[in-house]
């Protein structure tokens, strides 16, 4: 089994090994410092004799293959390996900063975390609570930070798996054989692999962003270190770019978004009402100067695109007189609209059910209003003159 040089020293990032096992799924040295994917944590990248390293994994077996972006070196070479620090280190500060976190729920309000996730962007740990209040989450925080700025040691040992289970430990250890423990002193002991800090000071700040209810409780999302400072400044930037749309200050952008919305919902509410008024006018215009059949005033008429509300009451306004059909047709979204007065012999429902499958439409309604979609204006052009051949 490979030594795992990131167990003892997750700051060194440049070491020399000897390559025990070359296969195409990547290469196996006698020791590495290159972190493979686990316990919520993502890989190191790097490069080994200068060749990227894409991927790094623990395998069944429990050994860490390094996949190359080149050629394997050759078993027995020795290969100098570089780990990317600016992703080490971002790692450490996202995976000390949920530890604290952790530990700093645990010790206010006795939330277990039960699942941590690093992300590219956020990182999250999932509490078993069902509900975390927006205080709770602000005392969380600041404890966090408030550790933070007292820059405590973080200390990494070993322990047997007896022994470990004898601390006392956030969350118990299953496993046996030798456990890694990491210490935040005087807050918290938990059994983990990861890479971790030297002391609290260096996860630079503890920032949470979102609470959500989740499959396991509560989920929270969070940032630490350089991340926080990248995403609140990106958060920022969003918001100026918001406020410099409405012209306004940030400060002032949720008041004067809601009252936006309000506004919107208003004028929405009136141009319906209008657009009824509107119908009315043109249905009746349209009643006048339509021709009668059998005794029925046929309209057959094609709307260039709008509303498919608009068309429904232009359809229904024209069949509130008496003895008139309405045809209608929409062609942006593809629609056919259909009414008629009260008492005429035809059934418009049955009329569109009947057509459906041979014209694609989805649709249907009562024997004196129906709507149905087409595929396309074309369908619903040809649709529209087999409906009009049906009722006649
Ligand atoms: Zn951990």
């Amino acid at each position: 089994m490979s030594e795992r040089l990131y167990y003892q020293d997750s700051f060194l990032t440049s070491f020399e090994a000897c390559v025990v096992r070359a296969e195409a799924g990547g290469v196996v040295l006698d020791r590495t410092a290159f972190y493979p994917a686990s316990g919520g944590q993502p890989n190191d990248l790097g490069r080994l004799n200068g060749v990227p390293v894409t991927d790094v994994v623990e395998d069944e077996s429990g050994e860490i293959v390094h996949r190359l972006e080149g050629p394997l070196p050759a078993i027995g070479e020795t290969v100098r390996g570089e780990v990317d620090w600016e992703r080490r280190r971002d790692h450490m500060q996202q995976h000390s900063g949920q530890h604290l976190l952790s530990a700093a729920f645990v010790r206010l309000f006795g939330f277990q975390t039960v699942s941590f996730h690093l992300g590219v962007a956020t990182c999250t740990i999932d509490l078993s609570t069902p509900a975390v209040s927006a205080e709770q989450a602000g005392r969380a925080e600041r404890l966090s930070n408030e550790i933070i700025f007292e820059d405590r040691p973080v200390r990494v040992f070993f322990a047997g798996a007896e022994q470990a289970r004898s601390l006392a430990l956030r969350k118990e250890v299953e496993r046996e054989g030798e456990v890694r423990l990491v210490e935040i002193r005087d807050l918290d002991l938990s059994a983990c692999g990861g890479t971790h800090v030297a002391s609290t000071g260096q996860i630079g700040v503890v920032l949470l962003r979102k609470i959500e209810k989740s499959r396991y409780g509560t989920r929270v999302e969070f940032v630490c270190g350089l991340r926080a400072a990248r995403v609140a400044g990106a958060d920022y930037a969003t918001l100026t770019e918001a406020a410099t749309v409405l012209s306004a200050h940030p400060d002032n952008l949720p008041a004067l978004m809601a009252r936006q919305v309000e506004e919107l919902k208003a004028a929405e509410k009136e141009r319906q009402k209008l657009l009824q008024a509107m119908a009315g006018y043109e249905a009746r215009e349209l009643y006048a100067a339509a021709p009668e059949k059998n005794g029925v005033r046929l309209l057959v008429k094609t709307l260039a695109s709008g509303d498919v509300s608009y068309a429904r009451s232009l359809a229904s306004q024209f069949a509130a007189q008496p003895n008139a059909r309405a045809v209608l047709l929409l062609k942006q979204p593809p629609t056919l609209v259909l009414a008629q007065s009260r008492g005429l012999a035809a059934d418009l429902g049955a009329a569109v059910k009947k057509l459906a499958a041979e014209y694609g439409l989805r649709g249907g309604g009562s024997r004196d209003s129906a709507q149905a979609g087409a595929p396309d204006a074309a369908a619903a052009q040809r649709a529209l003159d087999a409906i009009v051949r049906e009722l006649n």
